[in-house]
């Protein structure tokens, strides 16, 4: 039900791809369809019109030329001597003119006076209007009136024969003619046009919808197989290769979904590998608690020799825990964990050496700095702290009795540099590409008696990449080994 309403309102908001196309091609198909209909219907009738009025124009003209002929003007004037024909005969001429055209004709002498009315009304009444004075002049005019259906001519009567030059216009004929005829065709041809636009809007929605739903197929096919992988059904998607987007849209989220499944093949390997290192700890207390708890006569020495062995155990496994930690927290990568404040490299940089020197010393560790500038960078100082700290801890853990460690700064006008560089054991080869994995180490055991936690290098790497730096590695077994971090001196925002 749920489903069905949300349907209909993204087809009532337009937000469905399908009602989109569905009602692009309805309109496609309707409006010139519409269109062509009224032009039609409209251009009719006003070319119909045009061709009647000059159709009647030109059989008047005619009769106009037999009134001149007959001299029916002074006849009915009762100026002519010389009246040549008979009234009746051209009265009937008039008169059956007007049944032909279903209208009224009226001949208004030079007076204006109406001399003849087929309907008989207004003889004798004096018309004076624009286009019968118009039409004296020689000018036949026809004008339409669609409200009250009628079709107004005038012609003049001419008399190209009379004295004093040619076109004496002895009267003029005033004819209105319906347009029934006119309206009744045109309203045939409405109907039909009406009728075959009823039968193309009917065709138009079918294939409208037809269309529609051909073209949005493969999207619908696409999200059944996504359907099908978030049910479990499938481990990847069948591509669509019917059309170019969606084989794109399957392919992007196939590649979406090995990443995916790599991510959560790497979470679970870390789960293991944080059960395991977080549990050899406990079993070394366990083993060292279970054999004092065994030897019911132990001396007071050997519980502490055994409790001191536990207390490191216990601080071994609170050292792993903070590492992880740090390492969550900087998973963060929305730049929220980030505390971003210029800061003094050279002064961070030494607060660390002179914190670190007491080890150094222990192994008999020659630590120095070299700084050519003053470098101030925008940084999280506490982060930073944490990787300068983990690399120079490093380079004096992993080095000879009488070994040294270098650390230099220096910048240009975009980066600082910072570079480790130590005598000690170096890495091996092999190792290089797994150093910054998380609990990797190249002697794990050796690592462990030294305290070590397998996830220095990693932090170091995350908060590298947190401030949009690079951190470079070249070292050879038994030479040592020489990091080089580089950061920008401002920080730049992930864009949204
Ligand atoms: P750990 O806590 O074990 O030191 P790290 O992630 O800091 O873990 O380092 C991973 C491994 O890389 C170490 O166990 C060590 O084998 C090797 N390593 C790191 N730094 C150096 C170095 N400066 N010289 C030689 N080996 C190093």
């Amino acid at each position: 039900m749920n489903d069905i309403l949300s349907n209909l309102k993204s087809v009532i908001l337009l937000r469905s791809l399908r009602a989109r196309i569905f009602l692009i091609i309805l309109v496609l198909g309707i409006v010139p369809c519409i269109l062509v209909r009224v032009t039609i219907v409209s251009n009719y009738e006003a070319r119909a019109v045009e061709t009647r009025a000059s159709a009647v124009q030109n059989q008047l003209t005619i009769t106009a030329n037999h009134l001149v002929a007959n001299k029916y003007i002074s006849a009915l004037t009762g100026r002519a001597d010389d009246y040549t024909g008979s009234l009746d005969v051209m009265d009937a001429e008039i008169e059956m003119l007007g049944d032909i055209y279903e209208g009224r004709i009226m001949i208004i002498g030079s007076n204006f006076q109406v001399l003849k009315d087929t309907y008989g009304i207004s003889e004798g009444k004096t018309i004076i209007s624009e286009e019968v004075i118009k039409c004296f002049r020689g000018i036949s005019t026809s004008y339409y009136d669609s409200n009250l259906g009628y079709i107004e001519l005038t012609t003049p009567i001419a008399d190209t024969t009379a004295e004093g030059g040619a076109g004496v216009i002895r009267g003029v004929m005033l004819t209105s003619i319906s347009d029934d005829s006119i309206v009744k065709m045109a309203d045939v041809l409405g109907n039909n046009a009406f009728i075959l636009e009823m039968i193309i809007v009917v065709l138009v929605v079918t294939l409208a919808a037809i269309l529609s739903k051909f073209l949005v197929s493969p999207i619908a096919k696409l999200t059944n197989r996504i359907s099908a992988v978030k049910a479990g059904y499938h481990s990847y998607v069948q591509p669509v290769d019917e059309c170019t987007e969606t084989e794109h849209i399957s392919e992007a989220f196939n590649n979406l979904l090995s990443r995916i499944n790599a991510l959560d093949e790497s979470r679970g390997e870390f789960v293991a590998n944080v059960s395991h290192e977080l549990k050899t700890p406990m079993a070394s207390m366990k083993v060292l608690s279970d054999s004092l708890l065994a030897s019911p006569d132990a001396s007071v020495e050997e519980y502490r020799e055994f409790m001191t062995d536990i207390a490191s155990e216990i601080d071994r496994e609170n050292r792993i825990i903070t590492d992880l930690l740090a390492l969550v927290k900087m998973d963060d990568t929305s730049g929220q964990n980030l505390n971003i404040a210029p800061a003094d490299i050279n002064e961070i940089t030494e607060l660390v050496l002179k914190r670190l020197r007491a080890i150094a010393r222990k192994q008999n560790v020659d630590v120095t700095f070299e700084t050519v500038r003053q470098v101030v960078a925008e940084v999280d100082e506490v982060k930073l702290t944490l990787l300068i700290t983990n690399l120079v801890e490093n380079a004096i853990k992993y080095n000879h009795e009488n070994g040294w460690v270098r650390v230099s700064l220096d910048a240009d006008h975009q980066s600082f540099t910072l570079t480790v560089e130590d005598s000690g054991l170096g890495i091996p080869e092999e190792s290089l590409a797994h150093i910054y994995e998380r609990f990797y180490r190249v002697d794990k055991s050796h690592s462990r008696e030294i305290g070590g936690t397998g996830l220095g290098l990693a932090i170091c790497r995350k908060v590298v990449m947190m401030h949009h730096g690079k951190i470079d590695l070249t070292s050879k077994e038994g030479e040592g080994s020489r990091f080089v971090v580089t950061i920008p001196l401002s920080y730049i925002a992930d864009a949204k």
